[in-house]
C-alpha cells in the first residue's frame, strides 16, 4: 500500500504546477544525483525568430524565404514556424501556403525536403545538407567570419543556422535565434546546491551552440549533433556510467576510476538495477525527445510549449515550462519522505 504522506507530497507538488504521476517518482526523485537536460524548449524557450537571410549563388532573399517556408508549412516543429512566420510578414499574401508541395518528408533533428514549383528544396542544417549531398565546403568557405562568437551568448541568445537548397545547390542561409529562459542558469545553480551532482545537456543543434550555451549555463557535459536515437543511446550510455562508477563506490572507495571500469565494465547491469542506485532524470519538451523520456528513470516534461506526446511520456510534468519548478521538485520530493519515513 501507499503510505498516505506520498498523497500529500504530490498534492503540495499539484499546488505548484508539478504534475507527479505515481508516488514511485515523486520517491525516485529523492534518490536522483543526475540530471539530463534537452536543449531546445527546455533550457531555451524554443520559440525562434528569423533574424538575417544570406542568400548565395545568384538566389534573393525571397528566393530563400518563399521556398522553405512552402515546404517548411508542413512541420511542426520551432524551426519551421519561425521561418513560416518571417515569411507571413513578408509577404501577407501568404502565397507560399498556396503553393503546391509534394514528395514531403521530415528527417527528425536534420531537416525537411519538398518539391515544389518543379523546383526539389532542402531546409535543415549542416549535417542534413551533407548528408543529402549539398556542396558543404563551398558554403564553409564562404563565411569563415560567421562562426558564432562567445559574444553573442551573454545576452542569452542562441543562434542557429537553417541551409537552403533549391535544386541541389546551395541557395543560402537562415540565421534565427532562440533564447535561454529566464530561470535556466539559476535553476543549474540551484540544482547543484541542492545535491545533484552532475548536470548534463544533450542537442541535436551544432556543437559550437551546445558549448556556447552549457557555458552560459555552467552545465558540466555537453553532447551536441545528436538525432532523436542518439539521445536515447547516450542516456543508456550515461546509465552505465553510473551504475559503475556508483558499484565502485561501494566496493573500493579508494580505487582510481579508470582501475575500477575496466574490472567491473564486463558485470551485468541487473546486478546494479537491484541496489538503491543513483536514479537519473531527464527533462525534455518532448520535440525529438519523446523516446529519451521514456526511456529515463525520471523523464520530466515541460508542460506550457511542451507536446501532448511529451506529456505522454512523462513521469512527471513541469506545467508552467519552467526549469526552476525542478528545483521546486526535489524540495518536495525530500520533505515528503522525511515524513513517510
Ligand atoms: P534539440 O535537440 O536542440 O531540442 P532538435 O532535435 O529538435 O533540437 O533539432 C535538431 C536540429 O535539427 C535543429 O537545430 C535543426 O538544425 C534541425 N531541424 C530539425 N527539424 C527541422 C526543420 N523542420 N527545419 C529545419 N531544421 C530542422
Ligand atoms: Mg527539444
Amino acid at each position: 500500500s501507499i503510505p498516505l504522506g506520498y498523497f500529500g507530497g504530490i498534492g503540495a507538488a499539484s499546488k505548484h504546477g508539478i504534475l507527479v504521476k505515481g508516488s514511485n517518482y515523486l520517491e525516485g526523485l529523492n534518490s536522483v544525483k543526475t540530471v539530463v537536460f534537452d536543449k531546445t524548449g527546455t533550457l531555451t524557450k524554443g520559440v525562434f525568430e528569423v533574424v538575417q537571410i544570406q542568400p548565395e549563388n545568384g538566389f534573393s532573399k525571397e528566393d530563400v524565404l518563399f521556398y522553405s517556408a512552402a515546404v517548411e508549412s508542413f512541420s511542426t516543429h520551432p524551426i519551421a514556424l519561425s521561418i513560416e512566420r518571417a515569411c507571413q510578414k513578408s509577404c501577407p499574401l501568404s502565397e507560399f501556403k498556396d503553393t503546391p508541395v509534394f514528395d514531403y518528408t521530415e528527417f527528425s533533428g536534420l531537416g525537411v525536403k519538398a518539391k515544389t514549383d518543379s523546383k526539389t528544396i532542402w531546409v535543415g542544417n549542416e549535417k542534413f545538407m551533407r548528408q543529402e549531398n549539398i556542396n558543404v565546403a563551398e558554403f564553409q568557405n564562404i563565411h569563415p567570419r560567421m562562426k558564432l562568437g562567445p559574444n553573442e551568448f551573454f545576452a542569452g541568445d542562441v543562434q542557429t543556422y537553417v541551409f537552403v537548397a533549391i535544386d541541389g545547390v546551395y541557395a543560402g542561409k537562415i540565421i534565427i535565434s532562440d533564447a535561454v529562459k529566464e530561470d535556466s542558469k539559476q535553476t543549474i545553480s540551484d540544482l547543484k546546491k541542492a545535491g545533484i551532482s552532475e548536470i548534463i545537456m544533450l542537442t541535436g543543434d551544432k556543437k559550437s551552440v551546445g558549448d556556447a550555451c552549457s557555458t552560459h549555463l555552467g552545465i558540466d557535459r555537453v553532447y551536441s549533433e545528436l538525432l532523436p536515437d542518439q539521445k536515447v543511446e547516450m542516456l543508456e550510455k550515461i546509465e552505465r556510467e553510473h551504475q559503475i562508477g556508483h558499484e565502485n563506490k561501494n566496493e573500493n572507495e579508494t580505487k582510481s576510476n579508470n582501475e575500477n571500469k575496466n574490472e567491473n565494465e564486463t558485470k551485468s547491469n541487473n546486478e546494479n538495477k537491484s541496489k538503491n542506485k543513483n536514479k537519473i532524470a531527464f527533462v525534455g519538451d518532448g520535440i525529438n525527445d519523446a523516446p529519451v523520456l521514456a526511456r529515463a528513470d525520471i523523464g520530466i516534461a515541460m508542460g506550457g510549449i511542451g507536446s501532448d506526446a511529451a506529456i505522454e511520456a512523462a513521469d512527471v510534468v513541469l506545467m508552467h515550462g519552467k526549469p526552476s519548478q525542478l528545483v521546486t521538485a526535489f524540495k518536495i520530493s525530500k520533505q515528503t519522505i522525511r515524513i513517510v519515513w
